[in-house]
């Protein structure tokens, strides 16, 4: 059976936009897949720590798991939730890599190059957590991890760094996930959604952004979301049209319509085509995403810290199993064993 990573980072509360556009998509494809594929949901908590964390770190990576079930997560044999750091076959394994990946490709990263920027002491890790995301996807031989454009880089030095593990030794001890262009086609999008920042809806909304208004966070009050909904910037055009450059204000609020009440977009875009009340558009939207997180907020209420501490036993079983006997294998290959 192929296998399926994914992962997200538990640093802080999650934003409507995290939701609709990493959580949700996986979740579906989990549930989609899981009885032709092993689904691996892991919670990096050895990444977060490569920069600050907003609040209590370990309560942080109990909630994302609660996110993932309130979701609508279905689990069964083949789907299984981890934590990184509770299975020291991926920090081995970096080491590992490390070994075989040059200075030369990890400072080519973009996103090393862009989170060291202006820091006038980076951390190692930021530099090092890429040959660390290699170790996670190739402990489970895992083929599919889907991720955003930010992280292709990423994909394509995992790959080399399989494929030069592999000729070294002259054996397939790694699988090769595949390509970034056969990711994207996997997920089954043609381009990632973004959702838009409500004040300055030409930037994507982010958990990092300091303005309060500019986010939904998932753990928002359902009346105060609405309220965001309600101040979100627009345009003066008047007319109400999907046009994500021209109309970037309008086009998101469309977009979240969509998502929120899994509509087609397709469709909403007609419903409005060529209204001009945009009050009227910000109040449905409101509506859907207040009713959504209520939703939302209910299903997560339900899930005890408990029952998830079970479903990381198990999980953490099996991925410690799997990992280690992959790892096993590197340290063979290099005569560590
Ligand atoms: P930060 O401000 O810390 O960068 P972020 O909100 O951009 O936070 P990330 O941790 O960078 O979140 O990304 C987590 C996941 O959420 C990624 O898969 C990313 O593609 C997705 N994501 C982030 N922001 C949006 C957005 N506005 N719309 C859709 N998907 C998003
Ligand atoms: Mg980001």
């Amino acid at each position: 059976m192929k296998t399926i990573l994914t992962g997200i980072r538990s640093n802080s509360a999650l934003t409507l936009g995290n939701y609709l556009g990493a959580l949700l998509p996986m979740v579906r494809l989990a549930n989609k897949h899981s009885d032709e594929y092993q689904i691996n949901i892991f919670v990096p908590d050895l990444h977060s720590i490569i920069s600050d964390v907003d609040g209590d770190l370990q309560k942080n990576i109990i909630r994302t798991i609660k996110y993932y079930l309130a979701a609508g997560l279905k689990l069964n044999e083949n789907v299984h939730i981890y934590r990184q750091s509770h299975i020291p076959a991926h920090s081995e394994l970096c080491w590992i890599l490390d070994c075989v990946a040059t200075m030369g490709e990890t400072s080519r990263m973009i996103q090393y190059k862009e989170k060291s920027k202006g820091q006038e002491s980076c951390n190692v890790g930021i530099f090092n957590y890429p040959i660390l995301m290699a170790a996670d996807i190739l402990l489970y031989d895992a083929e599919y991890i889907p991720l955003g454009e930010d992280q292709f880089q990423h994909i394509e030095l995992t790959r080399n760094l399989a494929m030069r593990f592999n000729h070294r030794f002259g054996a397939e001890i790694f699988t090769v996930p595949v390509s970034t262009a056969e990711q994207v086609k996997f997920m089954g999008v043609s381009d990632g959604i973004r959702i838009r920042d409500l004040l300055n809806p030409e930037k994507k909304m982010s958990k990092s952004t300091v303005a309060e208004n500019s986010k939904i966070m998932l753990d928002d009050e359902p009346a105060k979301a609405a309220k965001k909904i309600m101040s979100a910037t627009t345009d003066s055009i008047g007319k109400i049209k999907f046009d994500m450059w021209g109309q970037p204000g309008i086009s998101n609020l469309l977009q979240i319509e969509a998502l929120v009440t899994d509509a087609p977009l397709q469709d909403v875009i007609a419903t409005w085509a060529g209204q001009t009340r945009y009050g009227d558009l910000k109040k449905k939207v409101a509506e859907s995403v207040s009713e959504m997180l209520t939703i939302f907020q209910a299903e997560l209420a339900k899930i005890s810290d408990e029952r998830v501490y079970e479903l990381l036993e198990d999980g953490e079983e099996y991925a410690n199993r799997v990992a280690n006997a992959k790892l096993l294998e590197a340290q063979r290959a290099f005569g560590l064993r």
